[in-house]
């Protein structure tokens, strides 16, 4: 037979499928999986005595697409095994957007990096919000009929290039402000051209189970492959609303809609201050800039006093991850940088951050409970997600960006038994991979990409946390992206392997 270009021996081999673990090795040749079974020779060989095998980690819900420019080695991914992401998530995606003054297209993009490797693939949807932001601005108002018309053009025109479907992002600017009637109609495009729509819903409070019942109407209309992003249930008073929700799920799946869910493995969500405290039922409409309501005394009093009558004055439950010109505050929770201030008003010290900021601080807010993680984790249909980008030199971040995998494994599976070790990795690979139509990816069989993760099962360790959160996860051995080793004992090699992913229509 022909020569290997590298064996990996005496690996526990799970395959991707949610199949069992069997002892075997693994021949590599030309960036594929050439050869699995046992007696494989080549001059280079990984001994995996004693170590898991399992197909490269994709990552069924990113941010990636916003560091390829300057991060292209999107270490943080491959550093928690994951390599393949798919990006443009929440309604928000890198392209299409204004660069120098004009619209720079998703083909364009994509011409762009042809020929340019990354650290870990990419695949993009393209952003609802992002669509909307290039035809009509940030504005609170209906689209017109010719707007609807010039951003089903966009997307089609996206989706064509290479995109493979559109992320709703319904709960931010300026997606909050579509009607069902745009968001169906631009489904319908989606469906037409044969890509898959996901969504960070309407709300995710109080508002779950309308939220829900809005985007599987969405997704009945149009037909479309579909995935709830992050499905959780946030704030006190909803907690165990995802037994409600996701039996509505399972009720459209039943009727033969297929749908889907991701999930990170962690109680604290993470976004703008801005998005947190400032929720569209205060945007008048006209708003493009909400930021702009915390600065007139007659709107702020309808914020403040309608946040205070939620949360009252202790909203420790919030850290604040990103605050622009005070580094120094990074990592603490608004109480603690309220106290640093002297200031008694720890909601009216957040509303100080959002303006300061212009509105850009983002930060961490524990609202969801384990229970409700763990229930949405099980779920046969729920895959594993990041819902971020790369850290780009930043110090404080959620620490879903650097250890999401790694924790579903080691506290989900190995402590808290959730699912079998097969199970959490079918989520983690082949059924995203069935998810998003990666043919190559996902299952550890002849032929396939040569994308795998090698780990000790037993120190497996997510070490980041909210409070530092840029430590190194522990017990990755190796893992290796198109057939070259990538990260060797939980540390990125600098090598680049991968390639943005277009979809050929
Ligand atoms: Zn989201």
């Amino acid at each position: 037979m022909t020569k290997l270009d590298l064996v990996i021996k005496n690996a526990t081999v799970i395959d991707g499928t949610g199949a069992e673990g069997y002892i075997s090795d693994v021949g590599i040749k030309d960036g594929k999986i050439a050869k699995i079974g046992n007696g494989l020779e080549a001059e280079k060989t990984i001994d995996a005595s004693g170590l898991i095998l399992t197909p490269g980690f994709i990552d069924s819900h990113s941010h990636s697409d916003k560091s390829l420019i300057t991060f292209p080695d999107l270490a943080e991914k491959l550093e928690q095994g994951i390599t393949f992401s798919i990006g443009g998530m929440c309604g928000s995606s890198y392209t299409p957007i204004e660069v120098n003054g004009r619209l720079e297209s998703v083909e364009e993009f994509f011409s762009k990096f042809e020929g340019i490797s990354f650290g870990s693939g990419t695949a993009i949807v393209v952003g609802h919000n992002t669509i909307r932001r290039a035809v009509m601005g940030t504005v609170n108002r209906l689209a017109t009929p010719e707007e609807l018309e010039k951003m089903k053009t966009l997307l089609r025109d996206s989706l064509r290039a290479g995109a493979i479907g559109m992320s709703f992002g319904l709960f931010y600017t300026p997606g909050c402000y579509s009607s069902i009637e745009e968001c169906i109609e631009l489904a319908r495009v989606v469906s037409e051209e044969g890509g898959l729509l996901t969504s960070h819903i309407r709300g995710e409070a109080d508002n779950l189970l309308e939220s829900v019942e809005e985007y599987l109407k969405i997704i009945k209309a149009s037909g479309c492959r579909a995935v709830f992003s992050h499905h959780k249930s946030a704030e006190k008073q909803n907690w165990g609303k995802v037994k409600e929700s996701i039996a509505m799920i399972d009720r459209a799946i039943a009727e033969g809609y297929d749908i889907y869910l991701d999930v990170y493995p962690y109680t604290a969500s993470s976004t703008t201050l801005l998005a947190r405290f400032l929720p569209k039922k205060y945007h008048p409409e006209g708003t493009t800039r909400p930021v702009e309501l915390l600065r007139n005394p007659e709107t702020h009093k309808i914020i403040y006093d309608g946040e205070y009558a939620r949360w009252g004055n202790d909203i420790s439950w919030t850290i604040v991850t990103g605050y622009n010109g005070h580094p120094e505050y990074e990592g603490l929770t608004v109480n603690e940088i309220a106290e640093r201030e002297g200031k008694a008003d720890n909601l009216e010290m957040a509303f100080e951050i959002i303006r300061q900021t212009e509105g850009t601080a983002r930060g961490c807010f524990f609202t969801m409970c384990e229970e409700d993680v763990e229930y949405v984790i099980s779920h046969p249909r729920a895959m594993i997600c990041t819902d971020s980008s790369v850290a780009c030199g930043k110090r404080q971040f959620h620490p879903r960006l650097r250890a999401s995998f790694i924790r579903a494994l080691a506290k989900y599976t190995r402590d808290r038994g959730i699912v079998s070790l097969p199970e959490m990795i079918r989520k983690m690979t082949s059924l995203p991979a069935h998810v998003y139509g990666l043919g190559t990816k996902g299952v550890i069989r002849e032929g396939m990409d040569a994308d795998i993760c090698i780990f000790n099962y037993e120190r497996l360790r997510d070490v980041a946390d909210y409070k530092t959160p840029t430590l190194y996860n522990e017990g990755l051995e190796y893992v290796l992206v198109n057939g070259k080793v990538v990260v060797e004992n939980n540390r990125h090699n600098l090598v680049k392997q991968a390639k943005l992913y277009k979809k050929i229509r």
